[in-house]
């Protein structure tokens, strides 16, 4: 392509709120043969609620509520968000924090009320040597139903399993089914359990799923998938996806996500409408004319 050809490319994306920041991303989106997409925040909306909520060991639901939402207060996790959010819809009063860390990939720790409140997935709890027998059915129900299982626990005790649930954004769908169209593979990257990522995958037709990938492990598993001859494009919003942008072969950051993202990325999706990519691969192989 001429390079008029190319920045009449750049100004087309533009139009359709596709930034390309790298002269030479336009090229390179006409031959990735693999798309790997992030789960939280750019499959779906990023904004998880609360769904369920089930004590155990004799307390209450407010009680447990009121205590996991205390311990969330200084998380930016968007689960947090969630769990705030359904105790402040409930006109609870949260405790102080006394003392907060913050693991990525497994939850938190908190102290409130002199007590030490652990929040996160099962590997968390299992790491933690809490005994969390006997939320298996649960856990395997509402997993099923694509919502994410949070457990709690008290000095060492199950509190609760509490349920999010993180809708898909509209056009994703559409999106996965159009590249699959064009012969691209299609992957799913996500820190959630692997029960709950196989159901949003096939919600949206995905079926390489790559869960339970710890946030420093993103950008490995695109190398993996780059050893494997493939040209890759990763698609991501969150401050964990920047290795990972950065990596492969097409950076796609959502334009609505972290600004670490956004400086990692060779490509903006401004909008974060997936189905920008669909029609920036058509742009570049229209500009390159490649046949489709
Ligand atoms: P993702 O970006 O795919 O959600 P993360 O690595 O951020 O992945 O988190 C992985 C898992 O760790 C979450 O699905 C959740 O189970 C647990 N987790 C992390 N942070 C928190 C938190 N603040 N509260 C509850 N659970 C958390
Ligand atoms: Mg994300």
């Amino acid at each position: 392509a001429t390079p008029t050809a190319i920045m009449v490319g750049t100004g087309k994306g533009a139009e359709m709120g596709v930034l390309f920041r790298k002269g030479t991303a336009l090229e390179m989106l006409g031959k990735v043969q693999t798309v790997v997409l992030d789960k939280t925040g750019t499959l779906t909306k990023g904004r998880p609620e609360l769904t369920d909520l089930k004590p155990f060991n004799g307390f209450s639901e407010e009680e447990a509520l009121r205590l996991v939402a205390a311990a969330e207060q200084k998380s930016e996790h968007p689960i947090a968000e969630a769990i705030r959010q359904a105790a402040e819809a409930r006109g609870m009063t949260l405790p102080e924090v006394a003392a907060f860390e913050a693991i990525p990939g497994f939850g938190l720790k908190a102290e409130v009320e002199g007590r030490t409140v652990h929040v996160g997935a099962d590997r968390y709890m299992k790491k933690l040597g809490i005994d969390i027998s006997g939320t298996e059915a649960l856990v395997g129900e509402l997993s099923d139903q694509a919502k994410t299982p949070i457990f709690a626990a008290v000095d060492g005790k199950l509190l609760a399993v509490i349920a999010v649930a993180d809708p898909l954004k509209e056009g994703s769908a559409e999106a996965v089914a159009a590249l699959k169209a064009m012969g691209i593979e299609v992957a799913m990257l996500t820190g959630d359990n692997q029960r709950t990522a196989q159901a949003i995958a096939r919600q949206v037709g995905i079926e390489r799923v790559l869960a339970e990938v710890l946030p420093d492990q993103k950008a490995e598993e695109v190398k993996r998938l780059q050893s494997e001859g493939k040209k890759v494009a990763f698609v991501g919003d969150g401050i964990n996806d920047a290795p990972a942008l950065a990596q492969a072969d097409v950076g796609i950051a959502i334009g609505t996500g972290t600004d670490i993202a956004i400086e990692a990325g060779d490509v903006i999706l401004m909008s974060g409408d997936l189905r920008g990519i669909v029609n920036a691969v058509a742009l570049s192989k229209r500009t390159f004319r490649t046949i489709v």
